[in-house]
């Protein structure tokens, strides 16, 4: 049980070709084995056939002995003279030794008289009663037996005959002996289907010497035990004896003896020739089966296996081989489809990723643009990618491209064109749109186009576009461009959301402009790049004059309309690219890049003239004048360090102070004059100039 487990169990974990290939050689050897067997039962059942006929000719052979025994000795009963001879043995005996000497076989003749007396002779030997063949023939003769065994066992043929006008009767006995079974059993053989005969007795024993199944046997020998095993049988049998096969066929003989015939089986064998032939083309076909299974089937089926194994490595760059239009090729293609779109889902997941991490960053926001462009572009193969975003409070519109010259944001989305289109569209989803020959899109060098607009819930913030030059779009690229858009939606959004943040923290709430510490930044910033580049930068430091008096003549609220309104003058009298900040409390500050000490004092005037012919109404009827203080410097003119500019700003203004109010003082107009008289100042503890420079605290002493 447990073996027949085992074998099972391996049989279930055997390679699909080793079972097919096992399958076929046994159904190989059946087919070629069952014939040769069935041929070798042809030839035994002719063999039997063979022997049961020449059994049956064995006992013809006798019986015709029998009769003409019969005959013969009706002849011998006739020479008695009934009345003559009968009363006198001795011519009986002349009779008889008469007709024995014409007798071959050994016959023994007799006469049994009326009285029971018996005469007999065999060839010239007279037999008197006591003879044992004489008490077992006259036996025989009164029970009518043609077959008589003799005390030797030895088989005899009896017949008798009546003597005419008598009750006596004549017989005859001749012994079935081996020169007569020989002669019997070359009746019965030819040289090309030999024979041997016997015959076996009561006793299960060999009644005459002779041969059978090719062996020499002797009277008595028992017979070898193949051939007892097969011999009270009725119908033919085949025996093995030695190497060879032999049919055995038996017939009864009288009540005492059986006739044996044996013939060896192969001598008339079934013709092989055929059934060679018959079995080769088997082999033969089974070979072509084996063949086209193992091309048509095996070899794609392993191909197949391996390809499918791939899938399952995540390996779905390998295509799936298909092959001809048949099942095996269908299901082929059915696994390269299912390998392509699994290919294209893992890219675009990929893609996806790539998309989310370089968005993640905290790169500016263009480098992390044009990357996307590039990771979209290599993963989907399109010819262009194009990120418009719009303008809004924070930033300028702008694009970022990839495979087109240049790009028109605003021309692209006001447009009529599939940008335009796709930008303007309200539904979830990209649009898919050919670019007409006569719109921008098309002059860009592109086909077709898969657009989704930039929206973060109600924020638009622009378009993404992929584009072809020559074949289509396909969904796979919609849903990459959607999905890519929601990402670069969302990055955007965080990105105007935290400028407006940083915008925040640097501005100032009541007079909305640069604070002290975005001022600090950003001098810092413009004094390195105009000491880097060489190039000149002023600075203009502006207080308003007596603003105490005016806050606590008119309360601390009206001081801060009043500084809101002077901010306003201040922006107002500045060109875009100047900054203008609050420097603390009733102080401000203007920077300004590539700006002369001259050029700087026209905008101090600018800005104080300008302040003059403003009017700020508190109340309504009660107009508010303001005048201010402005200390001016320049880089390179009135220092070799730019770091200096502030503290050099600082004093100017202290000196327009001092010599009256409302006017401007530059660095330049008295450095001669002040210095010495602010190096006095410093020595005795009245200022602290190095304090000045980049620091949020007061800058000058109170006055
Ligand atoms: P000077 O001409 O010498 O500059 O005189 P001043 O009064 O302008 O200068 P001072 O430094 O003595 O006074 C400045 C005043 O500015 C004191 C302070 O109360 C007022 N101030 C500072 N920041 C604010 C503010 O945000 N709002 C208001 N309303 N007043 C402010
Ligand atoms: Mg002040
Ligand atoms: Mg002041």
């Amino acid at each position: 049980m447990q073996l027949i487990r085992q074998t099972l169990a391996a049989w279930r974990r055997t390679r699909f070709s080793v079972k097919f290939t096992s399958v076929i050689v046994v159904a190989c050897l059946l087919i070629s084995l069952v014939p040769l067997w069935i041929a070798q039962l042809n030839t035994n059942d002719e063999a039997k056939d063979r022997a049961a006929d020449k059994v049956g000719v064995a006992g013809n052979l006798i019986a015709g002995q029998l009769s003409s025994l019969s005959s013969f000795i009706q002849g011998v009963a006739r020479q008695i003279d009934a009345s003559r001879d009968l009363p006198n043995p001795e011519l009986v005996r002349a009779t008889l030794a008469q007709d024995a000497a014409v007798n071959p076989f050994g016959d023994v003749l007799g006469v049994i008289d009326p009285d029971g007396r018996v005469v007999s002779v065999q060839g010239t030997l007279t037999l008197t009663r006591a003879d044992p063949i004489i008490s077992v023939l006259t036996a025989a003769v009164p029970k009518g037996a043609h077959v008589a065994p003799a005390t030797d066992g030895q088989p005899w043929l009896v017949e008798d005959a009546a003597v005419p006008n008598s009750t006596a009767t004549a017989f005859v006995g001749r012994p079935l002996s081996a020169q007569l079974a020989t002669a019997i059993g070359s009746n019965l053989a030819t040289a090309a289907d030999p024979a041997d005969f016997t015959v076996i007795g009561t006793d299960e024993r060999f009644a005459i010497d002779g041969r059978i199944a090719g062996l020499t046997v002797s009277m008595g020998d028992k017979p070898f035990a193949q051939l007892a095993s097969v011999l009270s049988g009725r119908s033919a049998s085949v025996v093995t004896v030695g190497t060879r096969d032999f049919a055995v066929a038996t017939a009864q003989l009288g009540p005492a003896f059986r006739l044996v015939v044996t013939t060896p089986v192969d001598v008339v064998a079934t013709p092989l020739q055929p059934l060679i032939l018959l079995i080769a083309l088997i082999v033969a076909l089974v070979a072509v089966i084996v063949v086209m299974v193992q091309f048509s089937l095996q070899r794609p089926l392993r191909r197949l296996d391996r390809a499918v194994a791939g899938l399952g490595k995540n390996e779905f760059d390998v295509p799936v081989p298909t092959g001809p239009d048949n099942e095996l090729g269908r299901l082929g293609e059915t696994f390269e489809k299912m390998r392509r779109e699994l290919q294209t889902q893992m890219k675009a997941t990929r893609t996806r990723a790539a998309i989310a991490t370089a968005l993640s960053t905290s790169r500016p926001l263009e480098e992390t643009l044009s990357e996307v462009c590039t990771e979209l572009r290599t993963s989907t193969g399109v010819d262009a990618v194009m990120i418009l975003v719009n303008e809004s409070e924070m930033n300028d519109p702008f694009a970022i491209f990839e495979g087109v010259r240049d790009v028109d944001v605003d021309a692209l989305l006001k447009g009529t064109g599939p940008i335009g289109e796709g930008y303007r569209q309200s539904m979830m989803g990209a649009l898919m749109l050919g670019a007409a020959p006569a719109s921008l899109e098309a002059h860009l060098g592109m086909r077709d186009f898969c657009v989704a607009p930039l929206r973060l819930a109600e924020h638009l913030h622009g378009v993404l576009a992929v584009a072809r030059s020559e074949s289509e779009m396909d969904e796979t690229d919609a849903d990459l461009v959607v999905g890519t858009a929601e990402q670069l939606a969302l990055a955007l959004e965080r990105s105007r959301f935290l400028a407006s943040v940083k915008r925040q923290a640097s501005m100032d709430d009541l007079t909305g402009l640069y604070n002290h510490r975005f001022l600090v930044d950003y001098l810092g910033q413009q004094v390195a790049l105009a000491e880097r580049l060489n190039t000149s930068l002023a600075i203009l430091m502006i207080d308003i004059d007596h603003f105490k008096v005016l806050n606590d003549s008119l309360g601390h609220q009206a001081g801060d309309v009043a500084l809101a309104a002077f901010a306003q003058t201040l922006v107002s009298s500045v060109r875009r690219s100047d900054l203008a900040a609050r420097y603390g409390g009733e102080e401000f500050a203007v920077v300004m890049a590539n700006t002369s000490a001259e050029e700087a004092r026209l905008v101090a005037e600018k800005i104080r003239l300008a302040l003059a012919d403003s009017i700020i109404e508190l109340e309504p009827g009660a107009p508010l004048t303001l005048t201010v203080s402005v200390g001016g410097a320049a880089f390179p003119e009135d220092t070799e360090s730019a770091r200096e500019l502030l503290t050099l700003a600082d004093e100017a203004l202290y000196r327009a102070k001092r010599t009256g109010r409302d006017r401007t003082c530059m660095a330049g107009d008295v450095r001669a004059r002040i210095k010495p008289k602010v190096a006095r100042m410093r020595d005795a503890g009245v200022i602290d100039v190095e304090s000045n420079v980049g620091a949020g605290g007061r800058h000058r002493p109170a006055q």
